[in-house]
């Protein structure tokens, strides 16, 4: 029997790949430019760190982590969001010791046993972005706009910012406390799902998309009119710096993240660019999560983008695939030989250059460089070679010239990269 890969884990092959590194050499060279660092975490963490960091509570850890245990009898998971390793691993070296603000970015696969559909993976890509160390609004807006600035740069458009305050330890229990009181209320409205969240975390019946629920949810009470001074200033002093930066935002206060460590700013960039509106990307402030995990009271904030979602939103005019530079087309023993050696000296300068292996006819190996769209075919025919020449041909304007053989490796290059 043929073995196929498994429901919700995918390939992505070399026709898709060029998105794919656009969007990570993207996001290095912005990251990189605000100051922050790549750190490379495990993929597999032990099971406390999520059900500590993420909250039991949680569908998350519920019902979609993929958890077994190794034959050491340790019960692991496959890390099913990036952040809490980040901490974890920020706490185990103790890179506070040396400077307390951490600015790190991680990009990887996350694993995550939900139900495959259109665009959800079970194995899916994150780029995080962290910082630590900072309880200053500051770091808030700093966060927001490298994002804004990075899902520009990679091309989408139609964005809308989206922020909200979820509060803190303070003032978060009282405003639980008054959408318990006002979703009990109207429970018969509520899914099986939200039920439960009723009693266990009701903040987050505001991500179901239950319609009855989404009903229910329209007069709920707001978050801002129970936050205590201290995080009304933090909210208002993000929004000072954003405004300052010149970035437009969407007060959103039914903008609640499911995340139980969430505290103060969140945020959402949707998209309105599909003529549909979709959430890119989200984020925001979690300065419970170390505590959580570590036991130091260590503040964070930062997000993370979807790559496949965020992939799908590209422009569909932007060509991502790398054709050859050049298609060398070769006839005869010489010519093979000629063209072998001219190639393998295009590669070591780092041009892209083809060649056909099955000497087929030049018809046949024309049609080729076609298929393969190469910008440039160099023709080695037995006649030209004896004559010393080649025939370079343009093979989007279906041009082509006589070029001496002596010297072509300097002469190709100069005319493919200048091209
Ligand atoms: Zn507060
Ligand atoms: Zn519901």
């Amino acid at each position: 029997m043929e073995i196929k890969a498994i429901r919700g884990f995918n390939d992505i092959l070399p026709d898709e790949i060029g998105k794919w590194q656009f969007v990570e050499k993207t996001a290095r060279e912005i990251f990189e430019g605000f100051g922050f660092s790549e750190i490379r975490i495990p993929i597999l963490e032990r099971t406390e760190l999520f059900s500590r960091g993420i909250g039991e509570a949680t569908d998350i850890v519920e019902k979609e982590m993929y958890t077994f245990t190794d034959r050491g009898g340790n019960s692991l998971t496959l890390r099913p969001e990036a952040t809490a390793s980040m901490a974890r691993a920020y706490l185990e070296h103790q890179m506070y010791s040396f400077d307390p603000v951490a600015k790190l970015y991680s990009m990887g696969p996350m694993f995550r046993y939900e139900r495959p559909q259109k665009g959800r993976y079970r194995q899916f890509y994150q780029i995080d972005a962290e910082v630590f160390g900072v309880g200053n609004p500051m770091v808030d807006a700093e966060v927001i706009i490298m994002l804004i600035h990075f899902l520009g740069r990679v091309g989408l458009e139609n964005l809308e910012l989206q922020i909200n305050t979820l509060g803190c330890r303070e003032c978060r229990p009282r405003y639980r406390e008054e959408l318990k009181r006002f979703f009990e209320g109207k429970s018969g409205q509520l899914c099986e799902d939200c039920q439960r969240r009723l009693h266990s975390n009701p903040l987050r019946i505001f991500d179901c998309k239950v319609e009855t629920c989404k009903e229910a949810i329209q007069d709920a009470p707001r978050v801002t009119d129970f936050i205590c001074p201290d995080c009304q200033k933090h909210f208002d002093q993000v929004k000072d710096y954003l405004a300052m930066s010149g970035l437009a935002y969407i007060l959103n206060p039914r903008l609640v993240r499911g995340l139980d460590y969430y505290t103060r700013t969140a945020f959402e960039v949707v998209s309105y660019s599909l003529g549909a509106q979709n959430a890119v990307t989200g984020g925001g402030r979690y300065d419970n999560l170390f505590q959580e995990i570590g036991g130091l009271d260590v503040p964070g904030i930062g997000f993370a983008v979807g790559v496949e979602r965020l992939i799908s939103l590209l422009s569909k005019e932007k060509e991502f695939v790398q054709h050859p530079q050049l298609f060398v087309a070769a006839l005869g023993e010489e010519g093979y030989k000629e063209a072998y050696r001219v190639v393998n000296l295009l590669h070591l300068q780092g041009i892209r250059a083809e060649l056909d292996y099955e000497r087929k006819s030049l018809k046949s190996q024309m049609r080729r460089a076609d298929k393969l769209k190469a910008h440039y075919a160099l023709i080695l025919g037995e006649e030209e070679l004896k004559k010393g020449k080649v025939v370079l041909r343009n093979m989007e304007n279906k041009s082509q010239e006589e070029i001496p053989i002596d010297g072509i490796v300097n002469v190709l290059k100069e005319k493919i990269v200048s091209d």
